[in-house]
């Protein structure tokens, strides 16, 4: 990906910006794409959006450093402006690249170019918050943590919604610790070793 030329935010960018997080992340956040901070370090989500994100984050119980992070495109558009339709279209395959490799459980759209993938034509000020069973794939549509920056008046419901998502985590663990505790008939010969806990049950 440090190369790409696939469109023109290559000319610009001072670092691609992949992603970051475990390779085998159950959950992968999805933002728009680099700002300046994020171009400079080649990190997602390093400037104020981040840090606001990171708060985010500890109000649904997880850490940054146990979930993907990345961008619908992985360069700086100048000024921060919208990425184009022809920037979206040549940065897909890096993400469907990431998502088909990483395999998560989860995925939590961050406004609304990444929700465009599951929920196109949607807006997000109906379906925020509220998660969607696709293909064996939960996916959360979320505001962009910096509408909360640009309107205050955002932050309250934006932090309603992580809390939800925690809450619906920690939700889906338990049904998984039911599941794994639950035999499925009765073995026949000795019981089977239990597996480690904490490789059996990863973040959910
Ligand atoms: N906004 C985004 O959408 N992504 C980043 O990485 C930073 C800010």
């Amino acid at each position: 990906m440090a190369g790409c030329q696939r469109c023109g935010l290559a000319k610009g960018r001072t670092n691609v910006v992949p992603g970051e997080g475990p390779e085998t992340a159950s959950i992968v956040f999805i933002g728009e794409g680099p700002g300046f901070h994020e171009d400079q370090q080649a990190r997602p989500f390093v400037g104020p959006a981040g840090q606001f994100l990171d708060y985010l984050l500890g109000l649904a119980g997880l850490k940054r450093d146990e979930v993907y992070i990345c961008n619908v495109v992985k360069c700086r558009p100048p000024q921060n402006r919208d990425p184009l339709p022809t920037e979206l279209a040549a940065c897909k395959p890096w993400l469907d690249e990431q998502l088909k490799l990483i395999g998560p459980k989860m995925v939590v759209t961050l406004g609304r170019y990444s929700m465009a993938r599951w929920f196109p034509g949607q807006s997000i000020s109906r379906i925020h918050g509220r998660p969607v069973e696709r293909d064996g794939l939960t996916v959360v549509p979320m505001f962009h943590p910096a509408a909360a920056l640009h309107q205050q008046s955002f932050r309250g419901m934006i932090e309603q919604d992580f809390k939800k998502l925690g809450a619906l985590i920690a939700e889906k663990r338990s049904a998984r610790v039911v599941e794994a505790l639950t035999p499925r008939s009765t073995p026949a010969g000795p019981p089977p070793e239990p597996e480690p806990e904490a490789q059996q049950l990863s973040l959910f």
